[in-house]
């Protein structure tokens, strides 16, 4: 189980929700529309909830229906990237590690 970033977060990357995290697993990737929390590493703390402008982070359980979508592109985003297209790359401190 892991939190998620939905629809709202598009556009907006304030990244209020990254200052807060305790175990630093919300990443911002260079060209992508919103951020993403790591689903192994999140540690389900809620810390993240609160700070976030545009409400725009759900513990997966809670997630709206019509954003059910998120669920899988915030899983799917880490795999692909442990192996990086030329030209995309993870613009988080601290660097992601493969
Ligand atoms: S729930 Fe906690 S650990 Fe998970 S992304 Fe939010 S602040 Fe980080
Ligand atoms: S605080 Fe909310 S809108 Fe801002 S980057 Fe995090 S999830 Fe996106």
């Amino acid at each position: 189980m892991a939190y998620i970033i939905a629809e709202p977060c598009i556009d907006t990357l304030d990244k209020s929700c990254v200052e807060v995290c305790p175990v630093d697993c919300i990443y911002e990737i260079e060209g992508a529309d919103q951020l993403f929390i790591h689903p192994e590493d999140c540690i389900d703390c809620g810390a993240c909830v609160d700070p976030c402008p545009v409400d725009a982070i759900y513990e997966e359980d809670e997630l709206p229906d019509k954003w059910k979508q998120f669920i899988e592109k915030n899983k799917n985003v880490f795999p692909d990237l442990r192996n990086p297209p030329e030209g995309e790359k993870i613009v988080s401190n601290p660097p992601y590690e493969k």
